[in-house]
């Protein structure tokens, strides 16, 4: 009988590829390990154990796997179901769920190794004076890399010296595997055993004594291991005895010291004993109880809390509950900018049960994390992180906590898979029989629209902790201001007065414009020309404080010149604002308080985040600026004040969930406002202050704009009645691009009809010089959603046939955002 395994590769692939095995290693391999494997010609893959069969392949000859990199699997059964599920729903292949999941340090790399060919003869007499050298150092050392070539010929180009040396059979040349991952080591020392007698000491001691301050070291070391009983870390040994490292090094030659290296996780919790969780006011108590009585009957349920509610407490208790009967919790959140706040609050009340996962983690502090979850450690019990936290290797979830369901930044975007996080977490929890719960202040018409269908439950919660109220909302017809010059640059004074009476009572202020730079498009008053991106079909954006126009699409700058560069005219004026300009103009209004900016430019590396929200708990900032980043769930005690610079180009934006959109924007940063004591205050300035959601936003009226906008969705066909999939050509070709999507409209027309819409090139139709061309279909309630995917699948794989079309990309976006 012959053996063999179906291996998942991190590439697009249709299908899994099948290996040839033996049958000792099909008894040793489990679904889930992973193996190296070769593939086409020369390349070899880090691939993952799918399944074990005696199948052999129809079409081609199953090759040998080249090496088994596991002894246990690294990838659960549950997480590889799960990743099919993924690959099916959002029409991607495994392979690429799989490398989205895997932190890259598990994704080995090969490298090309050179030998030196033993077998052959070699006239030296033959060789150039660069493969000589090769030659040369190839006697002293038994393999060479890429790396070492180019360092012992100085150059960079050290293939064509390989190909002639292959040629010449002087060497030899393999891929050779290697792990990415590196365990961080500590180093310890401790005294040798043959000093640790008294009589050994005293005289290790005189042997010292014309060694002062070795002598110093290992008195320190003496008392700090007569009192840890432990041994201790070099790094402390240093600084206790105030002694440098090569001191201590001295010891260790010596044979003083032994040392040794202990393994550690490069993210460690060290702070202090467990705080008990607070005790659950009245409303806290019931929605609690009314949560536990739906998850009997359900699996999902829906916590609508207003802002400052008190969920995050609620959260907590449901934690404990679940840590109580052993199981793991996933907490999922929306951004990296909350986990910083949030961490912080778990950590007193779990300790170190708290592991975090995010993008802005290296690789190897994402190996840690994915060990951990999957060896089930009392470090992993609760696991906070973003999006890509639902493809952890989970052993025993109870619990997933959705937290700010409704944020679009759950769907990833590019690349595949482009899987909505809170979709894939129900799929999750229900592969566990766990719960879900769904958090928001504002919930997505997609939750709300389940409740209703009775597919989840609802719990609502209505008083604000402490029952401060709602924060008071007023809308500024900023038209009418202008009319009557009450305007300061984009500050109307309404705004102006009531940051001056908040910062007065020592208050702080936030202000809210959801665009980055100083202003987005920069135009000449002479001949209006207006700047553009070369590889982007956009104009670029003014970034005031480097000088620099940039793209925010593919990130293309240049330096802002004083005049025009059509027409040489100096007179340039800037049109629209960004929060560059909000804070410039904050600075000069108020000189005597201090204003800060967070903003992508702003949280740079991996702490970015931290210091400014840091800052503003702390009261140093006094108006902080910002875009949407700072709307999402954060708890700032002291902010009183939110302004809302311009709520019209948001309600503008051409997208058929922008209202939704707006209005969550701006209630959530709303309530920012006011959180502890007093009530808030939030600003709106405006256009069109008669804005059916603008009125709703001030009104607090959730329902409302619920039933308006769900009654546009139902007469426009949009989800979360109709389901969507985007269709997106991309190619560099603008008639390639035209006419390829004429043809793919066509064919879906053929089956879909009118349910197709498009193509239509998008608001920014060039980017990173690729047209981008977009085809909407369009998914009736009771049309069967697989079969529909099937259909689209049929139609790319014609699409793909044609010998023309083949070279545009094309994106699939199921459920797009
Ligand atoms: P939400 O997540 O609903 O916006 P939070 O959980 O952040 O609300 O709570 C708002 C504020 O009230 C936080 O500062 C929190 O510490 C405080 N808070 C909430 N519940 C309690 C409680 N039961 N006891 C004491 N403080 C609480
Ligand atoms: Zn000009
Ligand atoms: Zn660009």
């Amino acid at each position: 009988m012959s053996y063999f395994i179906n291996v998942i590769l991190p590439i697009p692939l249709e299908k899994s590829f099948t290996y040839a095995i033996t049958m000792a290693e099909a008894e040793f391999l489990k679904p889930g390990m992973r193996v190296s494997v070769p593939f086409g010609k020369s390349k070899i893959y880090t691939g993952l154990v799918e399944t074990i069969h005696n199948n052999a392949p129809q079409v081609y000859e199953a090759k040998q796997i080249h090496q088994i990199l596991d002894e246990e699997p690294l990838v659960t059964k549950i997480q590889l179901k799960h990743w099919n599920w993924i690959a099916n729903y959002y029409l991607c292949s495994t392979g690429e769920v799989m490398r989205a999941a895997l932190p890259n340090g598990f994704i080995l790399e090969s490298e090309t190794v050179i030998t030196k060919n033993t077998e052959a003869q070699i006239n030296d007499l033959e060789l150039e004076d660069d493969e000589f050298v090769v030659f040369e150092a190839l006697q002293h050392q038994s393999s060479l890399k890429i790396q070492d070539l180019m360092s012992i010929l100085d150059k960079k180009n050290v293939l064509p010296i390989i190909k002639r040396l292959l040629q010449k059979e002087v060497i030899n040349v393999q891929e050779e595997i290697y792990e990415k991952y590196k365990p961080k080591l500590v180093r310890y020392v401790k005294l040798s055993p043959r000093f640790t007698s008294e009589k050994g000491l005293h005289e290790l001691l005189d042997d010292l004594s014309r060694a002062p301050k070795q002598r110093d070291v290992v008195m320190t070391m003496f008392s700090v291991s007569a009192r840890t009983k432990k041994p201790i870390k070099v790094s402390d040994l240093s600084s206790e005895s105030d002694a440098s490292s090569s001191i201590i090094k001295t010891l260790i030659d010596k044979g003083v010291f032994e040392e040794y290296h202990i393994q550690i996780d490069r993210v460690q919790y060290d702070g202090d004993e467990n705080e008990a969780s607070k005790h659950l006011n009245e409303h806290q108590e019931k929605a609690l109880a009314e949560i536990s009585e739906s998850f009997k009957n359900e699996n999902i349920t829906l916590l609508h809390g207003v802002t400052s509610s008190g969920k995050t407490e609620i959260y907590v208790k449901l934690i404990e509950a679940q840590l109580a009967q052993g199981k793991q919790v996933l907490y999922l959140l929306p951004e990296i900018a909350l986990t910083t706040q949030l961490v912080d609050r778990l950590q007193t009340y779990f300790g170190q049960k708290v592991a975090v996962f995010h993008s802005k983690y290296s690789s190897n502090e994402r190996v840690e994390v994915w060990n951990n979850v999957l060896a089930n450690a009392e470090n992993a019990q609760i696991v906070l992180g973003a999006r890509s936290s639902v493809l952890l290797p989970f052993q025993n979830l109870g619990l997933i906590i959705v937290d700010e369901e409704h944020e679009t930044s759950y769907k990833q975007f590019d690349p595949a898979p482009r899987y909505h996080a809170r979709d894939a977490a129900i799929v999750l929890a229900a592969l566990f029989k766990a719960k879900t719960l769904l958090g928001s202040a504002t919930p997505s018409l997609e939750s709300y629209f389940n409740v209703q269908q009775q597919k989840y439950g609802l719990v609502e919660l209505n008083h604000r902790f402490n029952e401060v109220l709602m924060p008071d909302i007023e809308l500024i017809d900023i038209k009418d201001k202008q009319k009557r010059k009450q305007m300061k640059g984009h500050f109307s004074d309404r705004l102006i007065t009531e940051i001056e009476d908040t910062l007065k009572e020592q208050h702080q202020v936030i202000l809210f414009q959801n665009r980055r730079g100083f202003s987005p498009i920069v135009e000449c008053n002479t001949c209006g020309h207006s700047p553009q991106c070369p590889n982007c079909d956009v104009s670029l954006t003014f970034h005031q404080y480097k000088n620099q126009l940039r793209c925010h699409y593919c990130g293309y700058n240049t330096i802002m010149h004083k005049s025009c560069e059509a027409c040489g005219s100096p007179e340039i004026d800037s049109k629209g604002f960004g929060t560059e300009q909000i804070e410039q103009e904050a600075k000069v209004l108020f000189p005597d308080h201090k204003v800060a900016r967070m903003d992508l430019d702003t949280t740079r590396g991996k702490y970015g985040y931290e210091k400014i929200i840091t800052a503003l708990e702390q009261q140093e900032i006094d108006i902080l600026v910002g875009t949407q980043m700072l709307t999402k769930g954060l708890d700032f005690r002291n902010v009183k004040l939110v302004g809302i610079m311009n709520a019209d180009n948001m309600l503008n934006f051409p997208d058929f969930r922008a209202h939704e959109r707006s209005y969550h924007l701006m209630a959530q940063v709303s309530g920012r406002a006011g959180r502890t004591k007093e009530r808030g205050k939030v600003l709106i300035q405006t256009y069109n202050p008669y804005h059916r959601i603008l009125q709703q936003v001030s009104t607090n009226d959730f329902k409302q704009m619920y039933e308006e906008q769900m009654e546009d969705r139902r007469i426009y066909k949009y989800p979360p009645i109709f389901r969507m999939i985007k269709i997106t050509l991309k190619h560099k070709d603008y008639q390639k691009v035209n006419v390829g999507a004429d043809w793919y409209a066509r064919s879906l027309r053929t089956v879909f009809g009118e349910h197709v819409l498009g193509p239509e090139f998008p608001p920014v139709a060039r980017i990173r010089n690729q047209y981008l061309k977009h085809i909407l279909v369009k998914i009736p309630p009771k049309q069967s959603l697989g079969k529909t995917k099937e259909a689209i699948s049929k139609i790319n794989i014609s699409f793909l046939s044609v010998k023309d079309f083949r070279p545009i990309r094309i994106i699939l976006n199921v459920d797009n955002y």
